[in-house]
C-alpha cells in the first residue's frame, strides 16, 4: 500500500505558513496584491481563475482580475500585462494559460519583468532556473518539489523520470530534480519503449495529459509515482496515472484530484507573498 500524498494538506500547510507573513506585510502597510488576466470564456480556466481568486481573499491579498473577452488583441493584452507591471499596487501578474489562438503567448509573457513573474514562466525566469539563479520558479513544478520535501523524499541521487516536455511543467520539473541533485531523464511522444524508460525511475512524474495512461506496467516497485495530468471525463477529473493499477505497486503516490493541483495554486500564492516582500524591502532599503 502506497503513501498517498495529500496536496490538499500540504497546499493548507504553506497557507498556515504563509499567514504570519501576509500580516507582517499589512501591519507595514501593504497588501499583497496578485493581478489575474483570463483572455476568452474557457469554463475551466474561468474555474481557475476564481478558485485563485478565493485564494487571495481567504489569504489577505488583493486580487486585481481582468476578464478579457475571447476577441481582444494582442496590443490590448499586452497594454493591461504593461499597467499591471507598472502598478506598484500590484506584487505579482498571472496571464491564464493557453491564451485564444490569435494571441503570442510568449509575447504576452515576456513583457511581465521578472519580480511581477510568480508563475515563474518568462524568458528571464526560465532562463535564470536554468543557471540556478534565484528567480520565482514555475508553480506546478515547484509545488511537486515542496510535496516531496513535506514527505521527506528527497531527490538526491535518485533516477527521476519526466514525462512531458511542456513549458509549464515537463522542462521546469526536469531543471528543478536536477537542482535537487536527481538524475533526471525526460521523455516524450518519440521516446522508444516509454515503459521500460519509466520503470528505471525511482521517481516517476506523469505530466501528458492523457487519462490513466501510465499503467502497472511503467512503475518500479517501490517508486513515488507524481501524476500532473488532469483530465477532464464524464466520471469527473483523472489524471495521467491508473491509480488503482499502480497505487498497490508505489511507495507513495498523488491522487487526482487533491494532489498536484491544490500544490499549484499555493505555490502561486507564496510567490506572490515572496514577491511583496521583495517590494517592499527595496522600498524601505
Ligand atoms: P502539453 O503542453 O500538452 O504537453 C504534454 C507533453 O506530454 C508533451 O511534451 C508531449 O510530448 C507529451 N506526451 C503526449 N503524449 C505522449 C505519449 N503518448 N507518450 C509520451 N509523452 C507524451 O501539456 P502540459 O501543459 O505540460 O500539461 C500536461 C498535463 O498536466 C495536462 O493534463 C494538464 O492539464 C496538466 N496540468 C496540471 C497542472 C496542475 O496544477 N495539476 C498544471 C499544469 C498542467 P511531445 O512534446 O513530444 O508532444
Amino acid at each position: 500500500m502506497a503513501t498517498i500524498i495529500d496536496g490538499k494538506q500540504v497546499a493548507a500547510d504553506v497557507h498556515a505558513a504563509l499567514g504570519p507573513r501576509i500580516a507582517a506585510l499589512h501591519a507595514a502597510g501593504v497588501v499583497p496584491g496578485l493581478a489575474v488576466i483570463l483572455v476568452g470564456d474557457d469554463p475551466a480556466s474561468q474555474a481557475y481563475v476564481t478558485m485563485k481568486e478565493r485564494d487571495c481573499e481567504r489569504l489577505g491579498m488583493r486580487s486585481f482580475d481582468m476578464r478579457l473577452p475571447a476577441d481582444t488583441d494582442q496590443e490590448r493584452l499586452n497594454a493591461v500585462i504593461d499597467r499591471f507591471d507598472a502598478d506598484p499596487a500590484v506584487h505579482g501578474i498571472l496571464v491564464q494559460l493557453p491564451l485564444p489562438g490569435h494571441l503570442d503567448a510568449e509575447a504576452a509573457l515576456a513583457r511581465i519583468s521578472a519580480p511581477k513573474d510568480v508563475d515563474g514562466l518568462t524568458p528571464e525566469s526560465l532562463g535564470r532556473l536554468v543557471r540556478g539563479l534565484p528567480a520565482h520558479r514555475a508553480c506546478t513544478p515547484y509545488g511537486v518539489m515542496r510535496m516531496l520535501e513535506a514527505y521527506g523524499i528527497d531527490p538526491a541521487g535518485k533516477r527521476a523520470v519526466v514525462v512531458g516536455r511542456s513549458t509549464l511543467v515537463g522542462k521546469p520539473m526536469a531543471l528543478l530534480l536536477l537542482e535537487a541533485n536527481a538524475t533526471v531523464t525526460v521523455c516524450h511522444s518519440k521516446t522508444r519503449d516509454l515503459a521500460a524508460v519509466c520503470r528505471e525511475a525511482d521517481i516517476l512524474v506523469a505530466a501528458i495529459g492523457k487519462a490513466g495512461f501510465i499503467t502497472a506496467e511503467f512503475v518500479k516497485p517501490g517508486a513515488v509515482v507524481i501524476d500532473v495530468g488532469i483530465v477532464r471525463t464524464d466520471a469527473g477529473l483523472v489524471g495521467d496515472v491508473d491509480f488503482t493499477a499502480v497505487e498497490p505497486i508505489a511507495s507513495a503516490i498523488t491522487p487526482v484530484p487533491g494532489g498536484v493541483g491544490p500544490m499549484t495554486r499555493a505555490m502561486l500564492m507564496e510567490n506572490a507573498v515572496r514577491a511583496a516582500e521583495a517590494a517592499h524591502a527595496d522600498l524601505t532599503r
